[in-house]
């Protein structure tokens, strides 16, 4: 008689937030045991709602900067604000998410032979003098600017990934994500585009913070989510870090004339002072992305924005 396999279980830190959320979901579809771990400081339960009526779901309420212990095959942590207005509102808690929580997945990881996923960011470029950003670039970071707590968190997290695959050879997958936008994404996530598209479906000012010309690469949810999974499934010898994000380059001008037109929206552009330490460009190079992992962003920013646009219609 043929054995049914036993299903993975596969922890989630962060599984209530945006990114969390998907994941979360996608695991599911697959049949996977997931276990979604998150204190809600920026994650919310309605992100995963649906989700709780799953038998194979289940949901920790904890702090990740505090050690824990349960069996896992697998761990994908993500845990931390990421948003600039929420990692800067507390951010000695933010740095301690980044770093604590990267040694608690780490020792959960050592302690079951688990495989460990870390949500890295292009934040680790800081304002880069290379243009786009490969992963061989070594960033150029301000260490103690209001961005550092995030940037320079997610940076020491890396390290450690580093070293526990070095020196105690834990299998580790960092992913280096940028700007990232779909539903469920929070409304007062302070992103732009978050920001452009409630301002927009409300006809209120569109807040351009300093000129606008500043620029971006948005990767649909869907997309990175596909790319998170084909990195967690790479063999052993990969360990990132590997650029995802979309290589589509936009200034926030273009998004918000972009946002403007599907939304249908008679607001007016608004000109901001721009937020200390706020990079000027960006944009993956995922040369590297493609070949090891057969990954390339499908959904065009126009599409995105629509499914965008539907879901923040749906729920103001
Ligand atoms: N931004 C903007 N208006 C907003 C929010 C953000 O012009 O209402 C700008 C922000 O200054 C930055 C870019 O949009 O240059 C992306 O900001 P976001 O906070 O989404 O992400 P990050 O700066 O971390 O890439």
């Amino acid at each position: 008689m043929k054995r049914t396999p036993v299903k993975k279980t596969v922890l989630v830190t962060g599984g209530a937030g945006f990114l969390g959320s998907h994941l979360c979901k996608a695991l599911l579809e697959r049949g996977d045991h997931v276990v979604c771990m998150d204190n809600l400081i920026s994650g919310r339960l309605a992100n995963i709602q649906d989700l709780k009526q799953d038998p194979d779901f289940d949901l920790i309420i904890h702090d990740v900067t505090e050690p824990y212990n349960f069996y896992v095959d697998e761990i994908f942590n993500l845990a931390c604000p990421a948003s600039p207005i929420f990692y800067q509102r507390d951010p000695i808690a933010t740095y301690k998410t980044t770093v604590l929580g990267a040694v608690n997945a780490l020792d959960l990881a050592l302690r079951w032979n688990a495989k460990v996923f870390q949500a890295s960011t292009s934040e680790v470029y800081g304002d880069p003098l290379i243009h786009p950003q490969p992963e061989s670039y070594w960033g150029n970071v301000n260490p103690h600017g209001v961005r550092s707590c995030y940037d320079e968190g997610k940076r020491g997290a890396e390290t450690l990934f580093f070293d526990y695959f070095r020196q105690h050879g834990v299998c580790i997958k960092i992913a280096r994500i940028f700007n990232t936008y779909g539903p469920n994404m929070n409304v007062d996530d302070g992103r732009v585009v978050s920001n452009f598209i409630i301002q927009a479906l409300q006809n209120e000012d569109i807040t351009i913070y300093g000129d606008g010309k500043q620029t971006r690469s948005f990767c649909y949810v869907d997309d990175l989510i596909r790319g998170m999974l084909l990195l967690m499934d790479s063999g052993d010898s990969v360990t990132g870090p590997v650029n995802l994000g979309n290589p589509g380059e936009f200034s926030m001008i273009e998004l918000a004339e972009k946002v403007l037109k599907i939304a249908e929206s008679s607001s007016k552009l608004k000109y901001m002072p721009l937020p200390g330490d706020d990079p000027k460009r960006r944009k993956p190079d995922i040369t590297l992305a493609e070949k090891l992992l057969h990954w390339e962003p499908a959904v065009p920013l126009d599409d995105g924005l629509k499914q965008t646009i539907e879901y923040f219609r749906g729920i103001l």
